[in-house]
């Protein structure tokens, strides 16, 4: 501060005058700085005519030149707080009692058939019940649940049901055969049919539902939010330097000027779930665990967490190790396991998957579980590539399409499990691997883990790329990825 009247004083005896938000500014820079370029602002001051000395007049001087952490400062005074808002996060509702699963069904169908109906593109679409009355020959269309797919001899054989009943469409062509291969148990999906006996049908085509491009929302100022999923805390394979990285780098102290400059401007940080390692999760895990107990897991987690700058928001959902039950949706993480979390108001709890809007930009967050199933069985899809399989999630409209396979879903009386609003962002994690893809105006991130190989994926052959963080920046939708593995050298 002695500094600072001794500053005040040079000016004033130099027959300027210096306004409030001047004397404010001055507070920020750095005295040192402020001392080395003082001549030059009272010279250009004098040479200009200019009287007054104000936050503008002395911005010219330090905007590009300044520290990074004083631009921070500044930003602070200058940036306004916005929360995330959320446009929905799910708590679990009634099932379906007697009717079962067929309820959830039914929901799915008319879900996803109203979005084909929407497109105005597809015409003579028919139900299961009028097929009979078509004469030979007839081309038509149908939309219907893919009950089963079965492959023999380079033919496709696809039971598809609708709310009138079923029929049974065989492929002929080889192309059309090589994209039936891409469906998936219990989509929806359109097909294009020719009916050639009474109980004879071919497919002509395949017609996913798929999404319009996307028209991207934008943020009106110039701030960045992170992606991240997977720490895994608790487990012994969480790399907890490489994640303190993270943070350091997020405080402004790991990086070039580059990336410190990039951190300075992150506002949010998304978490997609397996914040935690989790308890009896999959067969002798205890052996893995470095904490033992699933308070303690989420105590250290929260302790991660604090030392992240207090402007940045954390939205967190769960994964299917969290303490949560396994089934899509799965609520929030609840208070019980993890107050700490619930104390930090900056810390934003939700289900799995739920839709935010950052600033106007929109994401689809979901941990991803659904990945696992659809990236082992499908042809051009592996793990090592896991924004591929999200891509043909998008095209679905669905977030976990297979039922009954490794990914459990709530027989809920509605299917909120359909995508019914395209988000400008689609994060998923559970993989393991970071992937970036852009599809149709989507920006599909895939997170990697802050966890090294674990033995059963190992045994899967899986190789983990963890330490990577993706930064959108949220006024442009250009995607930065940062390798903390490369950073920390
Ligand atoms: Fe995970
Ligand atoms: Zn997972």
């Amino acid at each position: 501060m002695e500094n600072v009247s001794k500053i005040i004083k040079r000016i004033t005896e130099s027959g300027l005058i210096l306004t409030s938000d001047g004397f404010e500014y001055i507070k920020t820079i750095d005295p040192k700085r402020l001392n080395e370029i003082m001549d030059s602002v009272i010279q250009e001051a004098q040479r200009k005519n200019v009287y007054y000395i104000d936050g503008s007049f002395l911005d010219k001087f330090f905007e590009r030149r300044e520290p990074i952490q004083k631009i921070e400062e500044k930003r602070e005074i200058r940036y306004e707080r916005i929360k995330p808002e959320i446009i929905y996060s799910l708590h679990p509702e009634p099932l379906g009692e007697v009717e079962g699963f067929l309820r959830y069904f039914k929901s799915r169908y008319n879900k996803i058939s109203k979005l084909f109906r929407r497109r105005g593109d597809l015409n003579r679409v028919v139900k299961t019940g009028e097929i009979s009355k078509l004469p030979m020959k007839t081309r038509f269309k149908i939309i219907g649940m893919v009950r089963d797919l079965i492959v023999r001899r380079r033919r496709l054989y696809l039971d598809l049901e609708d709310d009138e009943g079923s029929i049974t469409i065989i492929t002929t062509e080889d192309d059309v055969f090589r994209k039936g291969l891409m469906l998936l148990k219990d989509q929806v999906v359109c097909v294009d049919v020719i009916k050639l006996r009474e109980d004879l049908f071919i497919a002509k085509d395949f017609i996913w539902p798929d999404i319009a491009t996307k028209v991207n929302n934008r943020a009106n100022r110039k701030v960045f939010a992170v992606f991240i999923s997977d720490l895994h805390v608790g487990n012994t394979h969480f790399l907890e330097g490489l994640f303190n990285d993270f943070i350091k780098w997020l405080n402004g102290r790991l990086g070039s000027e580059f990336h410190k400059e990039v951190a300075s401007r992150v506002r949010y940080l998304v978490i997609a779930g397996d914040l935690v390692d989790g308890i009896g999760v999959y067969p002798n895990q205890i052996n893995e665990l470095e904490i033992r107990d699933l308070y303690e897991q989420y105590e250290a987690a929260a302790r991660l967490l604090s030392k992240i700058p207090r402007h940045i928001e954390i939205i967190i959902i769960p994964g299917n190790h969290d303490a949560v039950a396994k089934a899509l949706p799965q609520p929030p993480i609840p208070e019980e396991y993890a107050k700490k979390l619930y104390m930090d108001e900056r810390i934003h709890i939700l289900s799995n998957p739920s839709y935010i809007s950052l600033e106007g930009v929109e994401v689809l967050i979901c941990h991803g579980k659904a990945l696992d199933d659809v990236l082992s069985s499908k042809p051009g899809l592996d793990f090592q590539h896991p924004a591929k399989g999200m891509e043909l999630l998008l095209r679905c409209r669905h977030l976990a399409p297979i039922y009954g396979a490794t990914t459990p879903i709530a027989p809920e009386r509605e299917d909120r499990l359909v995508i019914e609003r395209v988000p400008d962002i689609l994060h998923m994690g559970h993989v393991h691997i970071h992937q970036i893809r852009r599809y149709r105006g989507v920006t599909l991130i895939a997170s990697g883990s802050w966890q090294s190989q674990t033995s059963y994926q190992r045994r899967l052959d899986i190789k983990p790329t963890p330490g990577i963080a993706t930064i959108v920046d949220l006024s442009s939708l250009q995607t930065y990825t940062m390798d903390f593995k490369a950073l920390s050298g």
